[in-house]
C-alpha cells in the first residue's frame, strides 16, 4: 500500500517536472480593470516563463483600448513559443464618473424687480465626456428658486440651484455731463440730465437739483442731482460747472450748408494757405456727390458738425422724432465719409430761429434741451457776417466780422454755398486781420464752452 503511495507521488512529481519544462506558464495581472474616461492606462503587466526561462519578449499585446472613450475593451496578450499559441484575455472598461457643471449667468442669489417676473439670465452646461450639453439642461421654477439639472450620457447628474430675491437693492442711474464749463455772461441751462432705474424705469423726472449757477461771476459751481426710486434707494451725482472767460480772443469759423460744388475747395485751398482750422456744419442733399470734397475736409483737420440732412423746416420742426430722425441721417452720412460720430450740431436757423413755430409750438424749447440727451452739443454764433443772402459784396462781409469781433470767444457764421464768393474773398483778408489782432483760430468741438440763443420757441 505504501509502495503505491509512493509510485504515485514520485509520477505525479516527474509530470509536473515534464509539464513545466514543455508547457510553459503565462499569466496576466488584474484581469478586469475600470479606468476613468481621458486618464492614462497603465499597463499592470504579465509574465510569460518556462521553467526559469523568461519568455516575455514571446508575447505580443494587442491593445484597443481608445481612452478618451467609454466602453468596454479587451487586450489580448498572445504567447508564441514553439509553434504553440497561447492566449490571455484582459477587460479594460472606461467609464466617465465625472459629473457635469453648470455654470450660471448672473448670481446665485438674483435680485429680482419686486414687481416684474425674473428672465433668466443664461447658463452653460459642460460636461468632460460630452463637451457642451446646455440644450440637455432641465429647469423647474417656483417663484423663489429655479434648479437647473442635467445628467450627461453616463447618467452622473448635477444640480444647481438659483435663488431669486424680489427686492430692488440698485439706485437710479443718472447720467449727467459731470464737467461744464460756461463762459461768463451766457445762459446757463439745465436741461441735461436723464436717471434711469433697473425696476422702475425712466425717472427723468424725478431728478432733484440743488445748487445755483451764476453766471456773472466766475467760478466753480456744485450742481447736485439726486433721485430716489419706488423702494427708495437714493442715487447722488455732483456737476461742476465752471464758469469763466473759456475763449479769450478765438475766433471759430464756421460755414453752414456745405459742401458746394466750387466753393468749399476754394475755402479749404484758403484755409490750407493762412494753416487756419474751420467748421463745417455740413446738410446731406449734395453729400453722396460731393465725398470727395467732405473727406478733404476732415483730412486737412477740420471738424465737420451737422446741420441737418434736409435742410428743410417744414420737414424737421414738424415734431421731434422728425428732427432727430434726420439728424441721425446726416450723421450716418458723415461717419460713412469720415469714420467719425459728429458730437456737435447746428440748428437749421439758429436755436433762436421762430420760424419753426410755424410748425411745431415750442418745439425748440424741447430740442435745445434733448440735445444732450441725443449725444451732441449744439452751438449758435455770435458773429455774423451777413453772407446768407448771397451777397457778393466782400467789404461788407469782412466788415460785418470784424466790427463784431470781441476779446473773448467769436463763432463767425459763414456759409459754404456756390454763390457765396463774396465770402470766399473776404476770408483771407478776415484771417489776416485775426492774426494781426492777436486771435486764435479754433475749430469747434463737444468740449468747447458753447455760445447758445435765447429761445424763441
Ligand atoms: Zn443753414
Amino acid at each position: 500500500m505504501k509502495r503505491k503511495i509512493y509510485v504515485l507521488i514520485i509520477l505525479t512529481l516527474t509530470f509536473f517536472l515534464i509539464y513545466k519544462m514543455y508547457i510553459p506558464s503565462f499569466s496576466i495581472n488584474k484581469k478586469n480593470i475600470e479606468i476613468e474616461v481621458g486618464t492614462n492606462y497603465e499597463e499592470p503587466g504579465f509574465k510569460a516563463k518556462k521553467l526559469f526561462k523568461d519568455l516575455n519578449n514571446h508575447v505580443t499585446v494587442f491593445n484597443s483600448v481608445d481612452i478618451n472613450k467609454t466602453g468596454e475593451y479587451k487586450i489580448k496578450y498572445l504567447l508564441e513559443y514553439k509553434n504553440k499559441t497561447y492566449e490571455r484575455i484582459r477587460k479594460v472598461k472606461v467609464v466617465d464618473t465625472e459629473k457635469p457643471e453648470i455654470i450660471l449667468k448672473g448670481e446665485k442669489n438674483t435680485y429680482v424687480c419686486p414687481n416684474k417676473n425674473y428672465k433668466e439670465e443664461g447658463f452653460v452646461a459642460t460636461d468632460n465626456y460630452d463637451g457642451i450639453i446646455t440644450d440637455r439642461v432641465i429647469i423647474k421654477r417656483s417663484r423663489n428658486k429655479i434648479i437647473y439639472s442635467v445628467k450627461d450620457s453616463s447618467g452622473n447628474e448635477k444640480i444647481v440651484t438659483r435663488k431669486l430675491i424680489y427686492k430692488d437693492v440698485l439706485g437710479p442711474n443718472i447720467d449727467i455731463q459731470e464737467e461744464e464749463k460756461v463762459n461768463i455772461y451766457s445762459p446757463y441751462y439745465e436741461g441735461n440730465y436723464k436717471a434711469s432705474d433697473n425696476c422702475d424705469g425712466d425717472l427723468s423726472k424725478n431728478i432733484k437739483i440743488d445748487g445755483n449757477v451764476n453766471t456773472s461771476k466766475e467760478g466753480t459751481y456744485t450742481v447736485k442731482y439726486s433721485v430716489k426710486d419706488k423702494s427708495n434707494n437714493e442715487s447722488i451725482k455732483y456737476k461742476k460747472v465752471t464758469v469763466g472767460n473759456f475763449h479769450k480772443k478765438t475766433i471759430y469759423l464756421t460755414f453752414d450748408d456745405g459742401p458746394s460744388m466750387y466753393l468749399t475747395s476754394k475755402v479749404l485751398d484758403v484755409l490750407k494757405e493762412k494753416n487756419v482750422k474751420a467748421t463745417f456744419f455740413v446738410i446731406g442733399p449734395k453729400i453722396d456727390a460731393l465725398r470727395h470734397i467732405v473727406k478733404r475736409t476732415n483730412d486737412e483737420g477740420h471738424v465737420i458738425g451737422l446741420h441737418s440732412y434736409s435742410h428743410n423746416y417744414e420737414k424737421i420742426y414738424k415734431n421731434d422724432d422728425a428732427f432727430w430722425n434726420d439728424i441721425d441721417l446726416i450723421k450716418q452720412k458723415v461717419f460713412e465719409i469720415t469714420g467719425k460720430q459728429s458730437k456737435i450740431l447746428r440748428f437749421p436757423g439758429g436755436s433762436s430761429n421762430s420760424i419753426s413755430r410755424h410748425y411745431n409750438k415750442k418745439i425748440m424749447s424741447r430740442l435745445t434741451k434733448d440735445a444732450y440727451n441725443h449725444g451732441f452739443v449744439y452751438f449758435d454764433w455770435n458773429v455774423s457776417s451777413g453772407d446768407a443772402g448771397g451777397t457778393k459784396n466782400s467789404e461788407k462781409i469782412y466788415h460785418n466780422v470784424i466790427s463784431s469781433l470781441t476779446n473773448e470767444g467769436n463763432i463767425v457764421l459763414m456759409h459754404d454755398i456756390d454763390i457765396n464768393t463774396g465770402s470766399l474773398k473776404a476770408l483771407p483778408k478776415i484771417i489776416d486781420y485775426g492774426l494781426r489782432n492777436g486771435y486764435t483760430f479754433s475749430v469747434l468741438n463737444e468740449n468747447t464752452p458753447v455760445i447758445h440763443h435765447t429761445v424763441h420757441n
